[in-house]
C-alpha cells in the first residue's frame, strides 16, 4: 500500500498572495496536485471550468453539500465555495500530496475533519502591505472591498490555530519556505512509523 500523501492546506487573508504562491509552488513540484474547488461565483476573465474552478450554481452546490460531496465549504463574500472530497481523497490514497488554497474557515473545518492535514497561514510582510495589495487589487466593488478588508483583519487574528506561518515577501522565498514545511513533515516519525515497522520487520526475518 502506497504511504498516504499529505493534505496540505495553503490559507490566510485576502490579499496574502495565496494564489500566487500556489502558482509558484506547482510550477517548480509538479508532483504536487492542486485540489480544484467547486464555486457559486462567476468566472473572471480568463478563468477555465475544471482548470480554476468547477463553476456551479447555487442549486448544484446545495445537492453537493446533501451528498456530502465536499471535505469542507464555507461562504466567502457572499458566494460558495467547496472542496470536493472524492479527488482529493484519492490522489491522497495514491501517496500524492494534495494542496488545498482556501479560506480560513474552510482551512480550520479541515483540521477538524482531518487532524493530520498540515496548515500553513501565508502572512503579508504587513499591515499596510496586506490593505494595498487588496485596495490595488482592483477587482472588487466598494462595497467588497470593505468587506474584504475587514474579513482580512478577522482572518490575520486565527493564524495561531495554524501549525506554520509563513510571510509572503518575496514570492520564492515564500514557496521556498512551504517546500522546507513539506519536507519536514512527510520526515516526521509520525507519518512513518509503517516504514519503521516494516524495517524492523524485515531486519529481524
Ligand atoms: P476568489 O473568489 O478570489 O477566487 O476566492 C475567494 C476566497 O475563497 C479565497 O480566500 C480563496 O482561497 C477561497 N477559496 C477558494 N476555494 C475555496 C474552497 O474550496 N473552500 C474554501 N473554504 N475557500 C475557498
Amino acid at each position: 500500500m502506497a504511504k498516504q500523501g499529505l493534505l496540505i492546506v495553503i490559507s490566510g487573508p485576502s490579499g496574502a498572495g495565496k494564489g500566487t504562491v500556489c502558482r509558484a509552488l506547482l510550477d517548480q513540484n509538479p508532483e504536487l496536485v492542486l485540489s480544484v474547488s467547486k464555486t457559486t461565483r462567476q468566472p473572471r476573465a480568463g478563468e477555465m471550468d475544471g482548470v480554476n474552478y468547477f463553476f456551479v450554481n447555487q442549486k448544484e452546490f446545495a445537492e453537493s453539500i446533501k451528498k456530502e460531496d465536499f471535505f469542507e465549504y464555507a461562504r466567502v463574500y457572499g458566494e460558495f465555495y467547496g472542496t470536493p472530497r472524492g479527488a482529493a481523497e484519492k490522489m491522497l490514497s495514491a501517496g500524492r500530496d494534495v494542496i488545498l488554497e482556501i479560506d480560513p474557515q474552510g482551512a480550520l473545518q479541515v483540521k477538524e475533519a482531518f487532524p493530520a492535514g498540515v496548515l500553513i497561514f501565508l502572512l503579508p510582510p504587513s499591515g499596510a502591505e496586506l490593505r494595498s495589495r487588496i485596495i490595488n487589487r482592483g477587482t472588487e466593488s466598494a462595497e467588497n472591498l470593505g468587506q474584504r478588508l475587514s474579513a482580512a483583519a478577522d482572518e490575520v487574528s486565527l493564524a495561531h490555530r495554524y501549525d506554520y506561518i509563513v510571510v509572503n515577501d518575496r514570492v520564492e522565498d515564500a514557496r521556498d519556505r512551504i517546500v522546507a514545511i513539506i519536507r519536514a513533515e512527510s520526515s516526521s516519525v509520525a507519518r512513518n512509523t509503517d516504514l519503521i515497522q516494516a524495517i524492523t520487520e524485515e531486519v529481524k526475518a
